[in-house]
């Protein structure tokens, strides 16, 4: 770490972000890592569906979704996707118990802890801890998941971990053709289920073209939350 960061680190980290320690981090699939935070920071923190935490890095902030969190205990739960050699993936493949970190949050991003009823989501592996929290909140039966994915037996082995079953996966083709099959089925769900609200979360090249798709369907989207997770050449999203 460069001498400015970690006098950062040291010095102001310690108080604009909280102090965690790694309690445990494990490879529950190929790329995808389990990570438990704990701080005493973390205690009496509040925490509503959809919130993000921020990990302070040396390259900057990197943002991921707790998919469980307890403000008793102050210890929050990440799964870190590892889908390259960048500084958050890296963070994730590494991190080790024991390890300390500092961290932003959590804090609001989709405004979703309010709402109740049915929803269907759309994401990839990035956005599978936002599933697991709103199937935690509304139950699994009033919320769909639908997540482009690389690799869906590793993603299905992910998401299995994390108790979440029933999300229907769908490979990213490098075309991005698939994505007409994604749009007919979120048309299907949303038209079939009445006050459905619609949640698009991942690469913003795909929300962007499911919303465009789903105008173009005619269908309403007024209730609709969508939040880009990722961007193709774009560095730490928060
Ligand atoms: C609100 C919010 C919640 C998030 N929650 C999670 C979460 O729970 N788990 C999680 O793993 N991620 C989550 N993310 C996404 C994560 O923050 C990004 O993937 C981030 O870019 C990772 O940092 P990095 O240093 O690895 O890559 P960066 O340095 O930020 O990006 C470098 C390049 O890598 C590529 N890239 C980035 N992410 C991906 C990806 N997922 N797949 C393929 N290529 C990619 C892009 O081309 C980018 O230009 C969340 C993001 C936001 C904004």
């Amino acid at each position: 770490m460069s001498a400015v960061k970690k006098l950062f680190a040291d010095t102001l980290g310690q108080v604009l972000f909280r102090p965690v320690r790694v309690v445990s981090a494990r490879d529950v699939a190929p790329r995808f890592r389990r990570i438990e935070l704990a701080g005493e920071r973390l205690v009496g923190a509040s925490f509503n569906a959809g919130d993000k935490v921020q990990i302070f890095l040396e390259a900057g902030a990197r943002t991921y979704t707790p998919f469980s969190f307890d403000g008793a205990q102050g210890t929050l739960s990440l799964l870190v996707y590892e889908h390259g050699s960048s500084p958050g993936a890296v963070w994730g493949k590494t991190v080790k118990a024991g390890d300390k970190a500092l961290c932003f949050g959590p804090r609001s991003s989709l405004d979703l802890g309010a709402q109740g009823g049915p929803c269907v989501v759309f994401g990839d592996e990035t956005s599978f801890a936002l599933g697991r929290v709103l199937r935690e909140q509304r139950s699994a039966a009033q919320v769909q998941l639908l997540f482009e994915c690389q690799d869906p037996d590793d993603a299905e082995r992910a998401l299995s971990n994390l108790d979440v079953e029933g999300a229907r996966l769908f490979h990213r083709a490098a075309d991005d053709s698939h994505l007409a099959t994604i749009e007919e089925a979120v048309a299907r769900l949303i038209t079939t289920e009445q006050r459905c609200q619609l949640v698009l979360t991942g690469r913003s090249v795909a929300i962007q073209r499911l919303r465009v798709g789903l105008k173009q369907r005619g269908l309403s989207l007024g209730g609709q939350k969508s939040k880009a997770y990722w961007a193709p050449g774009k560095r730490g999203l928060d």
